[in-house]
């Protein structure tokens, strides 16, 4: 199988529970859904190191070659538009061979594969989430239709609220912050990229 990807680069993570640690960031093209709020362009292979790859291996390396931290073991971060789209076990396994952590960010759609070491799922309104375990839930806020209690019965060991960016940036920040005050299971995600320019 081949993938396409949009863009790959090393960076910061910007978001949730692995906030500011070093990652590859391999943002697959295509998404399944068409949220309303979608601030991700993940359309094309025309991003920077993006383009289509022939072979699992060849991804591997592109991403091996991206890495520039002086630690040995790395960290990757599947995210999209829709990652499980693309991402199977044959990639998953050649990533675990070039030493890679692997992290997903999904809308939790679809099924995953076994072997991601860190699961981050984010809701979407009107989508069930097939995938009701992982480390990581976190949900754009407010969305029309969404209780975030709804949630709570699910197994994941985080809980993440973050403000859905745009002109409503202020209120949903404010709301954001009232709701994780209110219930405190539920933590507070800001998308740090946004207000520090990392990429
Ligand atoms: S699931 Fe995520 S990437 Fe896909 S359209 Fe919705 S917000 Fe955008």
């Amino acid at each position: 199988m081949s993938y396409r990807v949009k863009e790959m680069i090393y960076t910061l993570q910007g978001e949730g529970a692995n906030t500011g640690a070093a990652i590859v960031l391999c943002r697959f093209e295509g998404c399944n859904l068409d949220c309303s709020f979608c601030d991700t362009d993940y359309a094309g292979i025309n991003g920077p190191s993006g383009g289509e790859f022939s072979t699992a291996a060849s991804l591997a390396e592109a991403a091996y070659q991206c890495w520039q931290g002086d630690d040995p073991s790395r960290r990757i971060l599947c995210t999209g538009g829709e990652p499980l789209l693309q991402l199977d076990s044959e990639l998953l396994d050649t990533l675990h061979e070039r030493g890679f952590e692997i992290l997903l960010e999904t809308n939790g759609t679809l099924t995953a594969p076994d072997g991601i070491d860190w699961i981050c799922v984010s809701p979407k309104a009107g989508e069930d989430s097939v995938i009701r375990q992982g480390n990581e839930l976190k949900l754009a806020y407010p969305q029309e239709g969404i209780d975030p209690e709804k949630y709570s019965n699910l197994d994941f060991r985080y809980y993440y609220i973050q403000p859905i960016s745009g002109v409503n940036l202020k209120k949903n920040i404010r709301l954001a912050i009232e709701y994780c005050l209110k219930h405190p299971r539920w933590r507070l995600s800001l998308q740090l990229h946004k207000y520090t320019g990392i990429p």
